[in-house]
């Protein structure tokens, strides 16, 4: 599943070194033929210890990661949305990605220029989110003009149901309009998520796409976690919440990421480190792309595999082949915490655990299937 994430930030914020850290993290290609080679693409395995031990279990030979893609989308600068520098190509690349990662500086060093003369993560926040909610607001007038055509039409015509539709579609861009006028970005992607459970779609919004927020500290501060002092940091934490900041160092990260797994693992340990700022921010971006893995194992390979979470087994045999879910006729079930509970197949067939589920059946995050089909 190619979903991507967009790493955005103002110059200088340590954006670059943090992409190269995710990109010598990358994949090996040949694991992954179907992922496109571009150096703006960071195609990085999702760590997820189930998988090893259900490899282990199984003695598979190969071990195969589900992936998160991060997109480097550079070249904001104030003035984006009106087309200053690669405004508006740095904007539709936005549009296409699933979630915004917004590198944030949080450390002081006088040598390394910011570009408002004075470090302050907050405020770096409102330049970019400013840029997409002045985009945004262009693409809402038209919007709304539109609306205004098609309400006349519907009124004359009579259609009572399309009538009711549109002012519900108006008066959500009006509460919108009100929050990208405050560049509230929070209060937009809160109203447009709302409005969809209701049944209200309307145009596609930069400001209300998903987001998290890495905290780019000093590589002294992220050792023994000395980053809970920084004043920076607890800002980014009372205005987001902490389940959407992400604290890493990318000088730390650029230099693991270069390191054997030996030396690394030594240098991690000299520095108190448990996991890894690229390994936290790989997890929460997963995680908030709204995917969740099952898995494929046998003595050939264990595979991890990324669906939307609400999945049914058809469609998930489907992202496995696509026979499979043309010829889908069950699949056999089970999940993989009792696997390493029982230790084997027969275990889990003695005590119930497997079971054989149809096409309704809605995929959970740990199942492992075995996909019986027909074509
Ligand atoms: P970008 O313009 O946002 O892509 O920023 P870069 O990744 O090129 O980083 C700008 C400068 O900040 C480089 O000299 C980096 O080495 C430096 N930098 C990045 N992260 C850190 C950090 O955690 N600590 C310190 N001291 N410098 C950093």
């Amino acid at each position: 599943m190619a979903l991507h994430v967009g790493l955005v930030g103002l110059p200088n914020v340590g954006k670059s070194t943090l992409f190269n850290a995710l990109t010598n993290a990358s994949v090996p290609a040949e694991n992954y033929p179907f992922c496109t080679i571009d150096p703006h693409v960071a195609v990085t395995e999702v760590p997820d210890e189930r998988l090893t031990k259900m490899a282990a279990i199984f003695n598979s030979q190969k071990i195969i990661p589900t992936t998160v893609q991060f997109v480097d989308i550079a070249g904001l600068v104030k003035g984006a949305a009106s087309g200053e520098g690669l405004g508006n190509k740095f904007l539709s690349n936005v549009m296409e990605t699933d979630l915004i990662l917004h590198v944030l500086r949080c450390f002081d060093d006088a040598d390394i220029t910011h570009v408002d003369n004075h470090v302050n993560p907050s405020s770096d926040f409102d330049t970019i989110v400013t840029e997409l909610c002045l985009k945004d607001m262009e693409s809402l007038e038209k919007r709304l003009k539109k609306t205004e055509m098609l309400m006349k039409k519907a009124k004359s015509s009579g259609d009572a149901k399309e009538v009711k539709k549109l002012t519900a579609e108006q008066e959500l861009l009006a509460e919108v309009q009100k929050a990208l006028d405050a560049t509230d970005a929070i209060k937009v992607t809160q109203l447009v998520s709302d409005a969809r459970e209701h049944g209200i779609t309307t145009i596609s919004l930069l400001a209300a796409k998903k987001f998290l927020v890495v905290a780019n500290v000093g590589e002294d501060e992220f050792a023994e976690q000395g980053y809970k002092d920084n004043t920076h940091y607890q800002a980014l934490i009372s205005r987001f919440g902490q389940e959407r900041v992400i604290v890493a160092s990318a000088r730390i990260e650029a230099e693991l990421a270069q390191m054997e797994s030996e030396e690394a693992e030594e240098m991690k340990q000299d520095l108190g480190i448990t996991e890894t700022g690229l390994y936290n921010i790989i997890r929460t971006a997963y995680h908030h792309l709204g995917l969740i893995t099952f898995f494929t194992c046998g003595p050939k390979e264990a595979h991890a595999w990324s669906i939307r979470r609400g999945t049914k087994a058809p469609a998930a045999a489907g992202t496995i082949h696509s026979d499979l879910e043309r010829g889908f006729i069950c699949a056999e079930t089970y999940s993989c915490q009792d696997m390493f509970a029982e230790g084997t197949e027969a275990g889990l067939k003695q005590s119930g655990k497997m079971r054989t589920e149809g096409k309704e059946y809605v995929i959970q995050d740990g199942d492992v299937i075995n996909v019986r089909f027909n074509v």
